[in-house]
């Protein structure tokens, strides 16, 4: 069954992949970008989750094209690691603003079609680092553990109407985000994961596929990890 998807930051990354995944499986695949190029083969519109307009924008474009969005995928995100005592105001504030603000904007506007559908889907993309914490990470994950409270609350408010929300925890993955890694710090990180490599983008995309199936009808305020056994425990 083809549904209307929409991915944020779908232009690379993790987002590409999972974007590449559903496209592959049938549904009408639309992604945002926010810089750079739109991703071949895909209906792909620009929009900077931190601003409103735009957001309402990017969903009306994509409401054209494939019809009101049946699963949203939020994956867009950035990170602005610095400790604490060096970390500014707008380091912390910026990052809440994208990862965690965005996936409010984005959830707002998608669920109301879903809720007169009184159907959808939506998979919010955190990091298994919003569970456990991380030095020098604070607003990323304060940000991507906020994610879980959303979702959950969301799961709760919205569940009658059924739409499930859920959570997909990934740990270290290649991407660019992990590109800014130096070699002796990605060393230090893979001897603490038991699968003892990185996460491939489309192992990711796998469990948000799952979430957004009809399969996983009964799962809903769930935090999935995705991370070779990394957070165990968390
Ligand atoms: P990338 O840095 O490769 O891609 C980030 C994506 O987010 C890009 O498409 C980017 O768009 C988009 N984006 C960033 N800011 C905005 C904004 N303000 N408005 C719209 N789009 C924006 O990251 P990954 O693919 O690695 O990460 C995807 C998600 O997975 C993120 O939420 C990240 O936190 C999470 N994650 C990643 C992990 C990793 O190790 N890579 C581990 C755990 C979680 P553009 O290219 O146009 O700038």
């Amino acid at each position: 069954m083809s549904r209307s998807v929409l991915i944020s930051g779908g232009n690379r990354g993790i987002g590409l992949a999972i974007a590449r995944h559903l496209a592959a499986a049938g549904d009408r695949v639309a992604v945002t970008y926010r810089s750079g190029e739109p991703p071949e083969g895909l209906f792909a519109v620009q929009c900077d989750i931190t601003d409103t307009e735009q957001v309402d924008r990017a969903f009306g474009e994509v409401e054209k094209e494939h019809g009101p969005v049946e699963v949203l995928v939020a994956n867009a995100g950035i990170t602005k690691d610095q400790l604490l005592m060096r970390m500014s105001e707008d380091d912390f504030t910026s990052v809440l603003d994208t990862n965690l603000t965005g996936a409010f904007r984005l959830t707002k506007r998608a669920s109301r079609a879903m809720l007169r559908a009184k159907k959808g889907r939506v998979v919010l993309i955190s990091s298994a680092v919003g569970l456990r914490g991380e030095s020098g990470q604070a607003n990323y994950a304060a940000s991507k553990a906020g994610l879980v409270g959303f979702a959950r609350s969301m799961a709760r408010e919205l569940g009658s109407r059924g739409i499930t929300f859920n959570v997909v925890a990934p740990g270290l993955t290649e991407t660019s985000m992990s590109g800014q890694l130096s070699d002796e710090q990605l060393e230090g990180m893979k001897s603490q994961i038991p699968l003892g490599r990185l996460a491939r983008p489309e192992e990711i995309a796998a469990a948000v596929a799952f979430l957004a199936s009809d399969e996983a009808s009964y799962i809903t305020g769930a935090v999935v990890p995705v991370d070779g056994g990394a957070g165990m425990g968390h």
